[in-house]
């Protein structure tokens, strides 16, 4: 059995990263899915969260934005709106975005017909961007 197979994530900003790894564990529309060398072809949406890549014994993290992933028994491409290795995430600005994001949804709870204006929608996938951020470099948010 085939004990590697290739991770390609690309962005619009272009190349994430392309490596040999031995898994990887996204989030997934349909939940989380773990991919093995020699998967069955499969072609998925993807929700904003940290994926795990395991590259022999050690396991790193790559934030993703959503988008798209496409398994094939050799490869793994992931489209993805938006993603970064953890050591290329600026974790200022990812807190940043995520107080934001939260007071916008908190204000729209309290009083939604006074907050017409917040796009809630918006709001919490730009909460749910900001945590995968902080997940892939081990940030902790409450
Ligand atoms: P912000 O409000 O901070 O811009 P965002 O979630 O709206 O966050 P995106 O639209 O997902 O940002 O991404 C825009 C670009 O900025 C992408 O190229 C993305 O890789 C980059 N980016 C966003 N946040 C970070 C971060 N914390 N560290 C590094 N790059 C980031």
């Amino acid at each position: 059995m085939a004990s590697s197979i290739l991770l390609e994530v690309v962005s619009p900003n272009g190349a994430v990263c392309a490596k040999d790894i031995s898994m990887l564990i996204v989030r997934s529309t349909g939940g989380e899915l773990g991919i093995l060398p020699r998967h069955a072809p499969l072609i998925t949406g993807l929700v904003p969260h940290a994926m795990r890549v395991k590259v022999q014994n050690q396991e790193e993290l790559i934030a993703c934005a959503g988008g798209f992933m496409e398994v094939t028994p050799k490869k793994i491409t992931v489209l993805a709106n938006a993603a970064e290795e953890s050591g290329n995430i600026d974790v200022n600005r990812a807190q940043q975005a995520y107080s934001r994001a939260k007071a916008r949804i908190e204000e729209f709870k309290r009083a939604p017909k006074e907050h017409e204006d917040i796009d809630i929608d918006r709001a919490e996938l730009a909460l749910a961007r900001a945590k995968a951020r902080l997940l892939a470099t081990g940030t902790s948010f409450n």
